[in-house]
């Protein structure tokens, strides 16, 4: 697939910004480029522009080399960028399938793109027919989020290589949830594809949701695209020290995960012995999406006790659903108690 065709032609034609920091990359001792000011704070200097002692962490961790590695503002930043570069306002779209993250759609309106929607089947799968049957010469990028954010489900391997095997435009999986998930990566698949994007993020399992990073996987040609369309500067200096830290501590990431499942299949089992719980859906996230009798009573009921969980009752797929975060412990017996009081008033 030629990468290139997909392109707008103002992005293929754009002379990107040259920094300072770009223009010079050796060593040297006296630094009278960039207009920074000399005195040292630990923050007077322009932060590598690329991110390489992150990348080169993150490269081990993943298995992907550092060439096939974007880092961006959070994931979406990588969303933003991939709408900017492929879809011509006005004239191109993107396809998602609800129900689904809502930033997709978000990024697409503010750029003007058009939005073409293939619902998932009613248990939250992927429909390769009726997806490939939607995409027309303009749809430029698939956004397709497994494990499936409000749904929690991981998509079947089969069909999003079904999806991959024909395609013709840009296919960008977020994956924000791996880390819970038994799944593998589908970056594995990097290098069958030239027109797969993975993206994936430090806001989740990595505790680090402040920071702001974003990591997306693709072959050269698409990461080149997006280095030369970003900020020059996107990743600022607190950010990527931050990353660095965290990666040099994979074990604490490893052992979060651990609690978070943990604590996951604890609240399904426990979520589902009351009997305004209709239905549990199977989660590979760190969330439960659950259908309950009544939610916009129960979603109130918790705010009143001081616990917020998502209300995704209206969104269609999801009638009747709360989306509940796997808390820590304490906190997710907070629920249990307060649901517990919910269940006691007499109706
Ligand atoms: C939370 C989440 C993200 C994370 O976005 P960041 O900008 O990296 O914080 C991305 N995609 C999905 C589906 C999410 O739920």
């Amino acid at each position: 697939m030629e990468i290139n065709k997909l392109v707008r032609p103002n992005i293929l034609a754009l002379k990107p910004y040259s920094s300072a920091r770009s223009e010079f990359k050796g060593q040297a001792d006296v630094f009278l480029d960039a207009n920074e000011n000399p005195f040292e704070t630990g923050l007077n200097r322009y932060p590598d522009p690329l991110q390489w002692a992150v990348k080169e962490r993150i490269s081990k961790i993943k298995q992907v080399p550092q060439e096939q590695i974007f880092l961006g503002n959070g994931s979406d930043e990588v969303i933003d960028l991939l709408i900017r570069i492929f879809c011509e306002p006005g004239q191109d779209e993107i396809l998602i399938l609800p129900p689904t993250y809502g930033m997709y759609k978000v990024s697409a309106d503010i750029a003007n793109v058009a939005i073409k929607r293939v619902s998932l089947t009613p248990d939250f799968q992927p429909d390769p027919a009726a997806i490939l049957k939607a995409t027309g010469p303009h749809t430029k990028i698939l956004f397709l989020c497994s494990p499936n954010n409000p749904t929690g489900n991981t998509f079947k391997a089969e069909r999003i290589q079904a999806i991959l095997d024909k395609f013709p435009g840009i296919v960008a999986i977020d994956e924000a949830y791996i880390d819970f998930s038994d799944q593998a990566s589908w970056t594995h698949q990097l290098a069958h594809h030239p027109n797969l994007v993975v993206m994936q993020t430090f806001s989740k399992a990595w505790g680090l949701a402040g920071i702001r990073l974003g990591m997306a996987f693709a072959n050269a040609p698409i990461i080149q695209l997006l280095n030369k369309v970003k900020p020059p500067y996107n990743v600022n200096q607190l950010t990527q020290k931050a990353a660095l830290q965290a990666l040099e501590k994979e074990d604490q990431q490893a052992a979060w995960v651990m609690e978070i499942l943990k604590g996951r299949s604890a609240l399904k089992e426990q979520l589902a012995a009351f009997p305004f719980v209709e239905h549990i859906f199977p989660s590979s996230a760190n969330f439960l999406l659950v259908r309950v009798q009544n939610p916009n009573e129960l979603y109130q009921f918790l705010i009143e006790k001081g616990i917020i969980v998502r209300n995704r009752s209206k969104v269609r797929l999801c009638e009747g659903c709360l989306r509940i975060t796997v808390g820590q412990e304490q906190e997710n017996q907070n629920l249990l108690t307060a649901l517990q009081q919910y269940a006691s008033i007499p109706t």
